[in-house]
């Protein structure tokens, strides 16, 4: 079996010393209903054709038991420590009345809870019944200063999410402030610092434009490769220390930010973007040319993503069914999927990505290197494509 293949190869890399502990992380799109109707939105996708009902909160109780057994079942099989996590997101998460229903049944099985929202409906009340439900920590899209935010996400967005900011913090909940880099923001980045500076947040975190679902309309927007790399240059180079003294941590999930050489403060983290599948490897560039992946995208590798009516997808922004945890058996999807099982394979990659020293560490986004590829060949997308935004120089 695949799956047993992959988890034997990093148990002979954690035999070797290079990783000891894995993140993995199901998002789970509780619900495609949203107050907000972004530019950008990957999850708009269905517009035309909206999904079946959401999940009940006894089947997503049903498939948090199956995910857990199977964690604990390769964990004892192959001695690898899994830190297990659940992203919560939507749509709007906070739009399902169940919400703190959900938050419980998953700790009840030991799994980190992370909640992604747009930030709008969080009152003072709902914010302490986030942090009373052991919720690890918030993070709210800001698309950067007002004007701009406002532009992408809609007239009044940006005060109703700083409204729900303030009361996260209030209620001490560690927060994230997300932005989605394009080129409509991507010259507001040393105000968006300013703006996390100044509402006290613990965290700015970033991830690129993906040209898919709505935010199809915003491909001229992309950024260059070497766009991406002035913005990533520039956050690389804010004062250390003064953004130390300030507790802020800029955190980024893109397996293109591994590549780099990251100061301190700048952290590669999986809830901001789906990213890496092991911290070990977050200090960047270890450009080992192994054929095993072991950290960077973390599509097929550390985590999935299931969406409101049950449909799997190796990402959210990746939009392969893989199946349907309501009719599937969730181990025989990550061990049979002929999509998970290409992108856990150098063999199958092209371009740049196929031939990288860096691939079993980065492998590029994915979710990019498809809609981006979609785009240019009248639909046909190719996930095993190189990742167009790529600045690292072949080595
Ligand atoms: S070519 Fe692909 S795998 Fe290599 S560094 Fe660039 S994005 Fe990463
Ligand atoms: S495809 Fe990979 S890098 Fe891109 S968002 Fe998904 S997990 Fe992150």
């Amino acid at each position: 079996m695949p799956e047993v293949k992959q988890l034997k190869e990093l148990e002979k890399l954690e035999v070797a010393g290079q990783a000891t502990r894995y993140d993995f992380f199901i998002q789970w799109h509780l619900t495609e209903r949203c107050n907000l109707r972004c530019r950008h939105c990957y999850q708009a996708v269905r517009d035309d054709a909206p999904a079946g009902p959401d999940l009940s909160l006894a089947e997503i109780g049903r498939v948090m038991t199956e995910i857990s057994d199977a964690l604990g079942d390769w964990a004892r099989n192959y001695r690898m420590d899994f830190s297990p996590s659940f992203n919560l997101t939507g749509g709007e998460p906070l739009l399902r009345a169940d919400l703190f229903d959900i938050i419980a049944e998953a700790g009840r099985r030991g799994f980190e809870v992370f909640l992604l929202t747009n930030g709008t409906i969080i009152t003072r009340q709902r914010a302490r019944a986030l942090r009373d439900a052991g919720v690890r920590g918030v993070q709210v899209s800001i698309e950067g200063p007002e004007e701009v935010h406002d532009s992408i996400r809609g007239m009044g967005s940006f005060s109703q999410a700083m409204w729900g900011v303030k009361n996260l913090l209030g209620a001490g909940l560690t927060v994230t402030l997300n932005a989605t880099l394009s080129g409509l923001n991507a010259g507001r980045m040393s105000e968006m610092v300013a703006l996390a500076l100044n509402m006290g947040v613990q965290r700015l975190g970033f991830s690129r434009l993906v040209p898919y679902g709505r935010g199809f309309g915003l491909i001229r927007e992309m950024l260059s490769a070497r766009q991406v790399k002035g913005v990533y240059d520039g956050l690389l180079s804010l004062n250390a220390e003064g953004l130390g003294g300030n507790g802020l941590e800029i955190v980024t999930g893109d397996p293109l930010a591994s590549q780099m050489k990251l100061p301190s403060q700048m952290k590669l983290s999986h809830h901001e973007a789906g990213g890496n599948a092991t911290g070990g490897l977050a200090t960047g560039g270890s450009a080992t040319g192994g054929c095993t992946a072991a950290g960077g995208c973390a599509a097929g590798i550390s985590g999935f993503t299931i969406l409101s009516d049950g449909t799997m997808t190796p990402c959210r922004r990746l939009p392969l069914p893989l199946g349907n945890v309501l009719a599937d058996s969730i181990r025989e999807v990550w061990a049979t999927s002929t999509v998970l099982q290409a992108l856990r394979d150098k063999g199958r990659y092209s371009g740049r990505c196929g031939a990288c020293r860096r691939w079993a560490d980065c492998r590029g986004c994915r979710a990019i290197a498809y809609a981006y590829s979609a785009a240019s060949n009248g639909g046909r997308g190719d996930f095993l494509s190189e990742d167009p935004q790529c600045f690292i120089e072949p080595e």
